[in-house]
């Protein structure tokens, strides 16, 4: 392999979204709605390897109906954003950790691996043809969602030796409408996300659609949110359907599920867990059950409760209810502890406190 930054053809479209309609749009974007002129694709084939990676114009995708992805669901995903600086420039966020994963999602969905470096000069290339996206308004950023299909004609159950990686990016503003206001998660004890020697670890596709029917009930119970608990002996609080979860003490000291290969490892959670030592607190990485949350909350014990993510940052945990189940967390609202953590991580992302762990990675 050579040494040299991969090469990536830049293929400008020309009936980009005009300029005083990019504006409007980027007025209120909301989450995931609205999508940018571009994204980048890259192919794999057994002989040819990663080959024909490129910036084109964002569009439809042609599929063979027997594409591997369509039956047999081989497709993983992450998510990550870029930043508006004070300067003006632009900066990602840990791309290196979201190259990783993105690498270990593949080989447990045994899928071709994509190189690190290939995975980073994607996204850079796409944010730079892209940059006009960025939105600048405070709590807003350009949400980032590379991912992978199978795309081998086949309906043998096997891997696919092909594949199609691709990015797209979409401006977002908060990711719960009503922003930082604590939310209400429901107690899934029927359905299970993840089980021991399964996916959960993986970021796939499969685990999102594994866990929209206990969301679905999660709404029907008033709920924002859903947590798992664990598949056998489902008394361990593992995540919610797409974070991760921190329990603050009065004490001071935080706690966190262990990353036991059931759980996402999420990127915020392991920077959570840096600045919130990089303060001098204690965080423990432990298992911690549902019935001794409810106690802790009711003694007082336990303060503060949060979920994190890229998508949705930090987000206070206020109510939580499930058929065994029902507890507020502190008085409700969102904590002390909580938001000094949501801040510390915010003005690192947005270039505004010293960026002491290098997780900066700026386009210049
Ligand atoms: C992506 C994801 C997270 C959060 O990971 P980050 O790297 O912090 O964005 C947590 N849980 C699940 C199931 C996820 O898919």
């Amino acid at each position: 392999m050579s040494q040299d930054k991969p090469t990536i053809l830049i293929e400008r479209r020309a009936d980009a979204v005009a300029p005083a309609e990019r504006e409007r749009l980027l007025q209120d974007p909301g989450f995931g709605r609205i999508f940018t002129d571009h994204m980048a694709t890259i192919r794999f084939h057994p002989e040819r390897g990663w080959h024909d990676a490129k910036v084109v114009a964002r569009s439809e995708f042609a599929l063979n109906p027997s594409a591997l992805v369509l039956h047999y669901a081989q497709e993983i995903f992450e998510g990550m954003k870029a930043y508006r600086l004070p300067d003006g420039g632009a900066t990602l966020f840990r791309p290196d950790a979201n190259a990783r994963r993105f690498r270990s999602s593949a080989a447990r969905m045994a899928m071709a691996e994509l190189p690190e470096d290939l995975f980073i000069a994607s996204v850079e290339a796409l944010v730079r043809t892209d940059s006009d996206w960025i939105p600048s308004a405070d709590g807003a950023s350009l949400y980032l969602r590379p991912f992978m299909i199978a795309t081998e004609v086949a309906l043998g159950t096997k891997p696919s030796a092909e594949y199609l990686y691709a990015v797209i990016a979409s401006p977002v503003g908060a990711y719960f409408k009503g922003g930082a206001a604590a939310v209400t998660i429901w107690v899934s004890d029927n359905y299970t996300r993840a089980a021991p020697g399964g996916t959960g670890a993986a970021k796939c596709g499969g685990n999102y659609a594994a866990s929209l029917q206990a969301q679905a009930e999660g709404a029907r119970e008033g709920c924002d949110q859903v947590v798992f608990l664990d598949a056998v002996e489902r008394r361990w609080i593992e995540e919610l359907g797409g974070m991760n979860v921190f329990f603050v003490f009065a004490d001071g000291s935080l706690q966190t599920p262990p990353l036991t290969g059931t759980i996402l490892p999420g990127i915020t959670r392991d920077s959570l867990i840096t600045l919130a030592r990089d303060m001098g607190l204690t965080v423990r990485e432990e298992p911690y059950s549902i019935d001794q949350w409810q106690a802790d909350a009711k003694s007082g014990k336990l303060t503060e409760s949060f979920a994190c993510g890229t998508a949705a940052v930090v987000t206070p945990i206020g109510h939580v209810k499930g058929r065994k189940h029902a507890f507020t967390i502190g008085d409700g609202k969102p904590g002390a502890v909580t938001e000094r953590l949501k801040a510390a991580l915010q003005d690192i992302q947005r270039g505004r406190a010293e960026d002491k762990h290098g997780w900066l990675h700026k386009l210049g």
